[in-house]
Protein backbone atom coordinates (compact mmCIF):
# COMPACT_ATOMS: atom_id res chain seq x y z
CA UNK A 1 0.00 0.00 0.00
CA UNK A 2 1.34 3.78 -0.73
CA UNK A 3 1.54 5.96 1.54
CA UNK A 4 -1.06 8.72 1.58
CA UNK A 5 0.50 12.42 0.50
CA UNK A 6 0.31 14.67 3.31
CA UNK A 7 -2.73 17.46 3.49
CA UNK A 8 -4.28 19.64 5.63
CA UNK A 9 -8.11 18.74 7.40
CA UNK A 10 -10.89 18.87 5.09
CA UNK A 11 -12.05 22.60 4.57
CA UNK A 12 -15.56 21.50 2.97
CA UNK A 13 -14.22 24.32 0.61
CA UNK A 14 -15.68 22.77 -3.05
CA UNK A 15 -13.38 24.40 -5.86
CA UNK A 16 -14.07 23.23 -9.35
CA UNK A 17 -11.00 23.98 -11.72
CA UNK A 18 -11.33 24.15 -15.93
CA UNK A 19 -8.00 23.35 -17.71
CA UNK A 20 -5.01 20.93 -16.97
CA UNK A 21 -2.38 23.07 -18.00
CA UNK A 22 0.24 24.25 -15.02
CA UNK A 23 -2.10 26.72 -13.97
CA UNK A 24 -4.80 24.52 -13.70
CA UNK A 25 -2.68 21.93 -12.57
CA UNK A 26 -0.96 23.69 -9.46
CA UNK A 27 -4.22 25.14 -8.62
CA UNK A 28 -5.18 21.70 -8.07
CA UNK A 29 -2.54 20.48 -6.20
CA UNK A 30 -2.51 23.36 -4.08
CA UNK A 31 -5.76 23.05 -3.20
CA UNK A 32 -6.01 19.74 -2.34
CA UNK A 33 -3.00 19.85 -0.58
CA UNK A 34 -4.97 22.70 1.87
CA UNK A 35 -7.59 20.36 2.36
CA UNK A 36 -10.37 21.71 0.00
CA UNK A 37 -12.62 19.14 -2.54
CA UNK A 38 -10.95 19.50 -5.69
CA UNK A 39 -12.43 18.61 -9.17
CA UNK A 40 -10.33 19.45 -12.45
CA UNK A 41 -11.86 18.95 -15.84
CA UNK A 42 -9.49 18.85 -19.14
CA UNK A 43 -11.10 19.03 -22.54
CA UNK A 44 -8.24 16.76 -24.38
CA UNK A 45 -9.56 13.26 -23.81
CA UNK A 46 -5.49 11.72 -23.32
CA UNK A 47 -2.10 13.60 -22.27
CA UNK A 48 -0.14 14.29 -25.23
CA UNK A 49 3.82 15.93 -24.40
CA UNK A 50 2.50 18.62 -26.03
CA UNK A 51 4.92 22.01 -27.13
CA UNK A 52 8.58 22.11 -26.66
CA UNK A 53 10.88 23.83 -24.27
CA UNK A 54 9.68 25.84 -20.95
CA UNK A 55 10.90 27.49 -18.24
CA UNK A 56 10.35 27.56 -14.55
CA UNK A 57 11.84 30.30 -12.71
CA UNK A 58 13.10 29.63 -8.92
CA UNK A 59 9.67 31.64 -7.97
CA UNK A 60 7.66 28.83 -9.07
CA UNK A 61 10.24 25.79 -9.54
CA UNK A 62 10.67 25.88 -5.47
CA UNK A 63 6.59 24.13 -5.67
CA UNK A 64 7.75 21.21 -6.49
CA UNK A 65 9.58 20.79 -4.31
CA UNK A 66 6.80 20.87 -2.17
CA UNK A 67 4.91 17.78 -4.36
CA UNK A 68 6.43 14.64 -3.29
CA UNK A 69 8.25 13.04 -5.77
CA UNK A 70 8.07 15.79 -8.06
CA UNK A 71 11.65 17.19 -7.94
CA UNK A 72 13.29 13.63 -8.19
CA UNK A 73 11.02 12.68 -11.28
CA UNK A 74 11.69 16.50 -13.08
CA UNK A 75 15.68 15.38 -12.79
CA UNK A 76 16.60 13.29 -15.54
CA UNK A 77 14.56 15.27 -18.04
CA UNK A 78 15.25 18.93 -16.92
CA UNK A 79 18.52 21.03 -18.41
CA UNK A 80 21.87 21.44 -16.13
CA UNK A 81 23.80 23.80 -17.61
CA UNK A 82 23.96 27.02 -15.49
CA UNK A 83 25.58 29.32 -17.62
CA UNK A 84 24.40 31.14 -21.11
CA UNK A 85 26.42 32.31 -23.76
CA UNK A 86 25.52 35.07 -25.95
CA UNK A 87 27.17 35.46 -29.98
CA UNK A 88 26.35 38.30 -32.05
CA UNK A 89 24.28 37.07 -35.07
CA UNK A 90 27.58 36.44 -37.33
CA UNK A 91 29.07 33.73 -34.44
CA UNK A 92 31.41 36.38 -32.64
CA UNK A 93 31.34 35.50 -29.17
CA UNK A 94 30.01 38.12 -26.40
CA UNK A 95 29.66 37.06 -23.14
CA UNK A 96 28.59 34.54 -20.61
CA UNK A 97 26.15 34.68 -17.89
CA UNK A 98 26.40 32.40 -15.21
CA UNK A 99 23.17 31.88 -12.91
CA UNK A 100 25.06 29.73 -10.15
CA UNK A 101 25.02 32.80 -7.95
CA UNK A 102 21.09 32.81 -8.26
CA UNK A 103 21.15 29.19 -8.23
CA UNK A 104 22.57 28.79 -4.66
CA UNK A 105 20.89 31.94 -3.12
CA UNK A 106 17.45 31.70 -4.96
CA UNK A 107 17.18 27.99 -5.52
CA UNK A 108 17.05 25.53 -8.86
CA UNK A 109 15.94 27.02 -12.36
CA UNK A 110 13.64 24.43 -14.25
CA UNK A 111 14.09 23.95 -17.90
CA UNK A 112 12.71 21.19 -19.90
CA UNK A 113 9.85 19.44 -22.38
CA UNK A 114 6.99 20.98 -21.80
CA UNK A 115 4.87 17.88 -22.37
CA UNK A 116 7.22 16.05 -19.96
CA UNK A 117 7.41 18.02 -17.73
CA UNK A 118 3.47 18.58 -17.83
CA UNK A 119 3.27 14.86 -17.61
CA UNK A 120 5.01 14.40 -14.17
CA UNK A 121 3.23 17.36 -12.38
CA UNK A 122 -0.56 15.26 -14.02
CA UNK A 123 0.98 12.15 -12.43
CA UNK A 124 1.68 13.37 -9.32
CA UNK A 125 -2.00 15.78 -9.04
CA UNK A 126 -3.41 11.61 -9.82
CA UNK A 127 -1.22 10.29 -7.40
CA UNK A 128 -2.25 12.30 -4.51
CA UNK A 129 -5.86 11.49 -5.20
CA UNK A 130 -7.35 14.83 -7.40
CA UNK A 131 -10.02 13.77 -9.10
CA UNK A 132 -8.87 14.98 -12.78
CA UNK A 133 -11.77 14.55 -15.34
CA UNK A 134 -10.13 13.97 -19.21
CA UNK A 135 -12.43 14.68 -22.42
CA UNK A 136 -14.91 17.01 -20.54
CA UNK A 137 -15.12 20.06 -22.96
CA UNK A 138 -16.37 23.33 -20.75
CA UNK A 139 -18.35 25.33 -23.18
CA UNK A 140 -20.65 27.73 -20.11
CA UNK A 141 -20.00 29.29 -17.14
CA UNK A 142 -22.41 30.44 -14.94
CA UNK A 143 -23.04 31.87 -11.09
CA UNK A 144 -26.14 31.44 -9.21
CA UNK A 145 -27.61 32.56 -6.08
CA UNK A 146 -26.51 35.95 -5.54
CA UNK A 147 -24.06 35.94 -2.57
CA UNK A 148 -24.52 32.83 -0.69
CA UNK A 149 -25.06 31.09 -4.39
CA UNK A 150 -22.55 28.99 -6.03
CA UNK A 151 -20.57 29.44 -9.49
CA UNK A 152 -20.76 26.49 -12.34
CA UNK A 153 -19.97 25.02 -15.52
CA UNK A 154 -21.52 23.52 -18.10
CA UNK A 155 -19.99 20.83 -20.29
CA UNK A 156 -20.56 19.89 -24.19
CA UNK A 157 -22.26 17.02 -23.15
CA UNK A 158 -24.68 19.20 -20.87
CA UNK A 159 -23.36 17.59 -17.62
CA UNK A 160 -23.42 20.50 -14.93
CA UNK A 161 -21.15 21.07 -12.27
CA UNK A 162 -21.25 23.62 -9.53
CA UNK A 163 -18.92 24.69 -6.56
CA UNK A 164 -17.89 27.14 -3.67
CA UNK A 165 -15.70 28.74 -6.55
CA UNK A 166 -14.40 28.07 -10.28
CA UNK A 167 -10.92 28.33 -11.32
CA UNK A 168 -10.88 29.35 -15.01
CA UNK A 169 -7.84 27.84 -16.55
CA UNK A 170 -8.26 27.41 -20.20
CA UNK A 171 -5.12 28.90 -21.40
CA UNK A 172 -5.76 31.97 -23.84
CA UNK A 173 -9.19 31.17 -25.04
CA UNK A 174 -10.70 31.41 -22.15
CA UNK A 175 -14.37 31.20 -22.12
CA UNK A 176 -14.34 31.94 -18.82
CA UNK A 177 -13.88 35.73 -19.83
CA UNK A 178 -17.08 36.07 -20.80
CA UNK A 179 -18.61 35.18 -16.89
CA UNK A 180 -15.83 37.57 -15.43
CA UNK A 181 -16.24 40.63 -18.06
CA UNK A 182 -19.78 40.58 -18.97
CA UNK A 183 -18.81 40.37 -22.63
CA UNK A 184 -16.73 38.04 -25.46
CA UNK A 185 -13.04 39.05 -25.01
CA UNK A 186 -10.77 37.32 -27.29
CA UNK A 187 -9.39 39.73 -29.53
CA UNK A 188 -5.76 39.67 -29.20
CA UNK A 189 -3.96 41.36 -31.88
CA UNK A 190 -0.76 40.69 -33.45
CA UNK A 191 2.14 41.58 -32.09
CA UNK A 192 4.78 42.03 -35.21
CA UNK A 193 6.72 38.70 -33.82
CA UNK A 194 6.73 35.03 -34.21
CA UNK A 195 8.26 32.38 -33.31
CA UNK A 196 9.97 29.15 -34.93
CA UNK A 197 10.31 26.00 -32.15
CA UNK A 198 11.50 22.99 -32.48
CA UNK A 199 13.24 19.89 -30.24
CA UNK A 200 14.30 16.91 -31.47
CA UNK A 201 17.01 14.42 -30.76
CA UNK A 202 20.89 15.63 -31.08
CA UNK A 203 22.48 12.72 -33.03
CA UNK A 204 23.51 14.66 -36.28
CA UNK A 205 24.08 17.99 -34.23
CA UNK A 206 26.69 15.31 -32.66
CA UNK A 207 28.26 14.42 -36.21
CA UNK A 208 28.11 18.10 -37.50
CA UNK A 209 31.72 19.66 -37.01
CA UNK A 210 30.09 22.95 -37.17
CA UNK A 211 27.41 22.13 -34.50
CA UNK A 212 29.46 19.08 -32.23
CA UNK A 213 30.27 21.31 -29.73
CA UNK A 214 26.53 22.29 -28.55
CA UNK A 215 26.25 18.21 -27.18
CA UNK A 216 30.01 17.50 -27.22
CA UNK A 217 30.27 17.94 -22.74
CA UNK A 218 26.58 17.85 -22.16
CA UNK A 219 24.10 20.23 -21.65
CA UNK A 220 24.72 24.11 -23.02
CA UNK A 221 22.78 26.69 -23.90
CA UNK A 222 23.52 29.07 -25.91
CA UNK A 223 21.61 32.64 -28.14
CA UNK A 224 22.49 34.36 -30.94
CA UNK A 225 21.41 38.45 -31.59
CA UNK A 226 20.63 40.26 -34.41
CA UNK A 227 18.57 42.98 -35.15
CA UNK A 228 14.89 42.08 -34.62
CA UNK A 229 15.68 38.60 -34.27
CA UNK A 230 17.54 36.00 -31.57
CA UNK A 231 17.64 32.36 -31.75
CA UNK A 232 18.38 30.37 -28.19
CA UNK A 233 19.70 26.69 -28.45
CA UNK A 234 19.42 24.67 -25.75
CA UNK A 235 21.03 20.71 -25.62
CA UNK A 236 19.29 18.47 -22.87
CA UNK A 237 19.56 15.37 -21.37
CA UNK A 238 23.27 14.88 -21.63
CA UNK A 239 23.36 16.78 -24.85
CA UNK A 240 21.20 14.08 -26.53
CA UNK A 241 18.59 16.08 -27.52
CA UNK A 242 17.96 19.55 -28.95
CA UNK A 243 15.87 22.78 -28.73
CA UNK A 244 15.98 25.90 -30.63
CA UNK A 245 13.77 28.92 -30.46
CA UNK A 246 13.91 31.49 -33.00
CA UNK A 247 11.46 34.85 -32.31
CA UNK A 248 11.53 36.75 -35.52
CA UNK A 249 9.65 39.66 -37.25
CA UNK A 250 6.04 38.31 -38.41
CA UNK A 251 3.33 40.30 -40.19
CA UNK A 252 1.28 37.26 -40.62
CA UNK A 253 -2.00 36.97 -39.13
CA UNK A 254 -2.11 33.02 -38.53
CA UNK A 255 -4.01 31.87 -35.58
CA UNK A 256 -1.90 31.35 -32.42
CA UNK A 257 -1.45 27.74 -31.81
CA UNK A 258 1.58 26.00 -30.61
CA UNK A 259 1.17 22.76 -33.41
CA UNK A 260 0.68 25.30 -35.93
CA UNK A 261 4.07 23.60 -38.31
CA UNK A 262 6.77 25.58 -39.86
CA UNK A 263 8.70 25.62 -42.72
CA UNK A 264 12.54 24.98 -42.94
CA UNK A 265 12.95 27.48 -46.17
CA UNK A 266 11.17 30.21 -43.93
CA UNK A 267 13.67 29.52 -41.04
CA UNK A 268 16.64 29.54 -43.64
CA UNK A 269 15.39 33.00 -44.72
CA UNK A 270 15.58 34.27 -41.35
CA UNK A 271 19.47 33.79 -40.52
CA UNK A 272 20.80 34.03 -44.01
CA UNK A 273 24.05 34.85 -43.41
CA UNK A 274 24.36 34.10 -39.99
CA UNK A 275 26.75 32.09 -38.05
CA UNK A 276 27.43 29.11 -39.92
CA UNK A 277 26.48 26.93 -36.35
CA UNK A 278 22.73 28.17 -36.55
CA UNK A 279 22.23 28.14 -40.60
CA UNK A 280 23.23 24.30 -39.83
CA UNK A 281 21.06 23.80 -36.73
CA UNK A 282 17.95 24.52 -38.76
CA UNK A 283 19.00 22.69 -41.59
CA UNK A 284 19.09 19.44 -39.55
CA UNK A 285 15.87 20.58 -38.48
CA UNK A 286 13.07 17.46 -39.17
CA UNK A 287 10.32 19.50 -40.96
CA UNK A 288 7.59 17.55 -39.07
CA UNK A 289 8.97 18.82 -35.76
CA UNK A 290 9.53 22.46 -36.67
CA UNK A 291 6.49 24.75 -35.48
CA UNK A 292 5.47 28.90 -36.11
CA UNK A 293 4.12 29.68 -32.88
CA UNK A 294 2.68 33.39 -33.40
CA UNK A 295 3.05 35.98 -30.76
CA UNK A 296 -0.36 38.30 -30.10
CA UNK A 297 -0.56 40.91 -27.44
CA UNK A 298 -3.34 41.16 -25.44
CA UNK A 299 -4.53 44.60 -23.19
CA UNK A 300 -4.26 43.43 -19.86
CA UNK A 301 -7.70 42.76 -18.30
CA UNK A 302 -9.17 44.74 -15.79
CA UNK A 303 -9.75 42.47 -13.51
CA UNK A 304 -9.30 38.24 -13.11
CA UNK A 305 -12.73 37.60 -10.99
CA UNK A 306 -16.59 37.75 -11.73
CA UNK A 307 -18.74 40.53 -9.97
CA UNK A 308 -19.85 37.47 -7.18
CA UNK A 309 -16.28 36.56 -7.07
CA UNK A 310 -17.01 33.30 -7.01
CA UNK A 311 -15.45 32.57 -10.65
CA UNK A 312 -11.26 33.90 -11.20
CA UNK A 313 -9.30 33.74 -14.29
CA UNK A 314 -5.87 32.01 -13.65
CA UNK A 315 -3.12 31.65 -15.76
CA UNK A 316 -2.94 32.70 -19.33
CA UNK A 317 -6.77 32.69 -19.06
CA UNK A 318 -6.00 35.88 -17.30
CA UNK A 319 -2.74 37.22 -18.54
CA UNK A 320 -0.79 35.71 -21.48
CA UNK A 321 3.29 36.25 -21.54
CA UNK A 322 6.10 36.74 -23.98
CA UNK A 323 8.22 33.96 -24.10
CA UNK A 324 10.94 36.85 -23.58
CA UNK A 325 9.55 36.83 -19.85
CA UNK A 326 10.16 33.64 -19.32
CA UNK A 327 7.51 33.76 -16.42
CA UNK A 328 4.58 32.40 -18.09
CA UNK A 329 4.78 29.30 -16.68
CA UNK A 330 6.08 30.68 -13.10
CA UNK A 331 3.11 33.28 -13.00
CA UNK A 332 0.68 30.73 -13.98
CA UNK A 333 1.64 28.09 -11.13
CA UNK A 334 1.76 31.27 -8.44
CA UNK A 335 -2.03 32.19 -9.04
CA UNK A 336 -2.67 28.32 -8.00
CA UNK A 337 -0.33 28.23 -5.34
CA UNK A 338 -1.85 31.91 -3.50
CA UNK A 339 -5.64 31.04 -4.05
CA UNK A 340 -5.33 27.91 -2.64
CA UNK A 341 -3.47 29.77 0.30
CA UNK A 342 -6.26 32.66 0.33
CA UNK A 343 -8.82 29.94 0.66
CA UNK A 344 -7.33 28.35 3.21
CA UNK A 345 -7.07 31.64 5.51
CA UNK A 346 -10.18 32.52 4.86
CA UNK A 347 -12.22 29.02 5.49
CA UNK A 348 -15.41 28.10 3.55
CA UNK A 349 -17.73 31.14 4.79
CA UNK A 350 -15.66 33.50 3.14
CA UNK A 351 -14.16 32.16 0.01
CA UNK A 352 -15.77 35.59 -1.93
CA UNK A 353 -13.48 37.44 0.22
CA UNK A 354 -10.73 35.21 -0.58
CA UNK A 355 -10.96 35.60 -3.99
CA UNK A 356 -10.89 39.55 -3.88
CA UNK A 357 -8.14 39.44 -2.02
CA UNK A 358 -6.18 37.06 -3.88
CA UNK A 359 -7.26 39.52 -7.19
CA UNK A 360 -5.88 42.14 -5.21
CA UNK A 361 -2.37 40.22 -4.35
CA UNK A 362 -2.12 38.96 -7.98
CA UNK A 363 -2.72 41.82 -10.17
CA UNK A 364 0.06 44.15 -9.54
CA UNK A 365 2.58 41.76 -9.67
CA UNK A 366 1.42 39.69 -13.06
CA UNK A 367 1.29 42.85 -15.03
CA UNK A 368 4.82 44.63 -13.78
CA UNK A 369 6.28 41.29 -14.50
CA UNK A 370 4.24 40.52 -17.54
CA UNK A 371 6.38 44.13 -18.45
CA UNK A 372 9.79 42.61 -18.55
CA UNK A 373 8.90 40.14 -21.39
CA UNK A 374 9.16 43.44 -23.60
CA UNK A 375 11.65 44.99 -22.54
CA UNK A 376 14.06 41.83 -22.67
CA UNK A 377 12.66 41.73 -26.00
CA UNK A 378 13.67 44.96 -27.30
CA UNK A 379 17.24 44.91 -25.05
CA UNK A 380 18.22 42.11 -27.62
CA UNK A 381 16.23 43.57 -30.70
CA UNK A 382 17.05 46.41 -30.65
CA UNK A 383 20.83 46.34 -29.33
CA UNK A 384 23.34 49.15 -30.01
CA UNK A 385 26.41 47.38 -30.35
CA UNK A 386 29.04 49.78 -30.24
CA UNK A 387 27.48 50.05 -26.82
CA UNK A 388 27.57 46.03 -26.35
CA UNK A 389 31.76 45.94 -27.28
CA UNK A 390 32.34 48.22 -24.62
CA UNK A 391 29.58 46.37 -21.82
CA UNK A 392 29.26 42.96 -22.89
CA UNK A 393 27.06 42.14 -20.00
CA UNK A 394 24.49 44.47 -21.16
CA UNK A 395 23.21 41.98 -22.79
CA UNK A 396 22.73 39.38 -19.99
CA UNK A 397 19.21 38.93 -18.95
CA UNK A 398 18.37 40.94 -16.19
CA UNK A 399 17.15 38.24 -12.95
CA UNK A 400 15.25 40.82 -10.46
CA UNK A 401 15.33 39.11 -6.72
CA UNK A 402 11.37 40.70 -6.35
CA UNK A 403 10.53 38.36 -9.43
CA UNK A 404 13.02 35.29 -8.89
CA UNK A 405 13.61 35.02 -4.93
CA UNK A 406 9.64 34.58 -4.00
CA UNK A 407 7.58 32.64 -1.93
CA UNK A 408 3.87 33.30 -3.58
CA UNK A 409 2.58 31.06 -0.83
CA UNK A 410 4.62 32.33 2.11
CA UNK A 411 3.92 35.88 0.83
CA UNK A 412 0.13 35.17 0.71
CA UNK A 413 -0.26 34.07 4.32
CA UNK A 414 1.84 37.48 5.43
CA UNK A 415 -0.10 39.47 3.12
CA UNK A 416 -3.63 38.49 3.60
CA UNK A 417 -5.11 40.05 6.58
CA UNK A 418 -3.60 43.24 5.61
CA UNK A 419 -5.44 43.17 1.69
CA UNK A 420 -8.52 42.30 3.32
CA UNK A 421 -9.06 44.93 5.70
CA UNK A 422 -7.59 47.38 2.45
CA UNK A 423 -10.50 46.21 0.67
CA UNK A 424 -12.80 46.40 3.37
CA UNK A 425 -11.86 49.98 3.73
CA UNK A 426 -12.64 50.87 0.10
CA UNK A 427 -15.83 49.21 0.33
CA UNK A 428 -16.69 51.28 3.46
CA UNK A 429 -15.61 54.40 2.01
C1 LIG B 1 -0.38 22.34 -26.34
C2 LIG B 1 0.41 23.40 -25.64
C3 LIG B 1 1.80 23.46 -25.84
C4 LIG B 1 2.55 24.46 -25.24
N1 LIG B 1 3.90 24.48 -25.43
C5 LIG B 1 4.66 25.42 -24.81
C6 LIG B 1 6.06 25.46 -24.96
O1 LIG B 1 6.63 24.66 -25.68
N2 LIG B 1 6.76 26.42 -24.32
C7 LIG B 1 6.15 27.34 -23.52
O2 LIG B 1 6.83 28.19 -22.93
N3 LIG B 1 4.82 27.34 -23.33
C8 LIG B 1 4.05 26.40 -23.96
N4 LIG B 1 2.69 26.38 -23.79
C9 LIG B 1 2.06 27.45 -22.99
C10 LIG B 1 2.32 27.30 -21.52
O3 LIG B 1 2.02 25.99 -21.09
C11 LIG B 1 1.48 28.32 -20.81
O4 LIG B 1 1.77 29.61 -21.33
C12 LIG B 1 1.72 28.43 -19.31
O5 LIG B 1 2.22 27.26 -18.77
C13 LIG B 1 0.42 28.82 -18.62
O6 LIG B 1 -0.41 27.67 -18.59
P1 LIG B 1 -1.98 27.66 -18.46
O7 LIG B 1 -2.28 26.47 -17.64
O8 LIG B 1 -2.50 28.96 -18.05
O9 LIG B 1 -2.49 27.45 -19.97
P2 LIG B 1 -2.31 26.24 -20.96
O10 LIG B 1 -0.99 25.62 -20.83
O11 LIG B 1 -2.70 26.76 -22.29
O12 LIG B 1 -3.38 25.14 -20.48
C14 LIG B 1 -4.78 25.29 -20.68
C15 LIG B 1 -5.45 23.93 -20.56
O13 LIG B 1 -6.86 24.11 -20.59
C16 LIG B 1 -7.44 23.15 -21.46
N5 LIG B 1 -8.71 23.70 -21.97
C17 LIG B 1 -8.86 24.71 -22.88
N6 LIG B 1 -10.16 24.96 -23.10
C18 LIG B 1 -10.85 24.11 -22.31
C19 LIG B 1 -12.25 23.87 -22.12
N7 LIG B 1 -13.17 24.60 -22.77
N8 LIG B 1 -12.63 22.91 -21.25
C20 LIG B 1 -11.70 22.17 -20.58
N9 LIG B 1 -10.37 22.34 -20.75
C21 LIG B 1 -9.94 23.30 -21.59
C22 LIG B 1 -6.38 22.98 -22.53
O14 LIG B 1 -6.55 21.75 -23.23
C23 LIG B 1 -5.11 23.01 -21.70
O15 LIG B 1 -4.77 21.75 -21.19
C24 LIG B 1 1.90 25.42 -24.40
C25 LIG B 1 0.51 25.36 -24.19
C26 LIG B 1 -0.23 24.35 -24.80
C27 LIG B 1 -1.72 24.30 -24.55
Amino acid sequence: MTTPIPRLPPSNIKVLIVGAGFAGLTAAIECHRKGHSVLLLEKSPDLQPLGDIISFGQNSSRFFDKWPGVRKALDPITHKSEEFHFHAWDGRFVTTQSFWGEHQAWGQRVNGHRGEIHRVVFEHAVARGVDVRLGRNVVRYFEEGGEGGCAGVETEDGERFTADVVLAAEGVRSRGRRLVLGVEDDKPLPSGYAVFRTWFAADEVRENDKTRHLVADGDSHNGWIGEDVHFLAAAIKGGTEMSWVCTHKDEGSIEESWQFPGRIEDVLRVVEGWDPVVVELVKMTPPERLFDYKLVFRDPLPTFISPQARTALIGDAAHPFLPTSIQGASQAMEDGVVLAACLDKAGKGQVQEAVRVWERIRYERVHKIQQTGVSTREQWHKADWDAIWKDPESLHLKREAWILDFDAEADAYASYDAVRERLAGEQAG
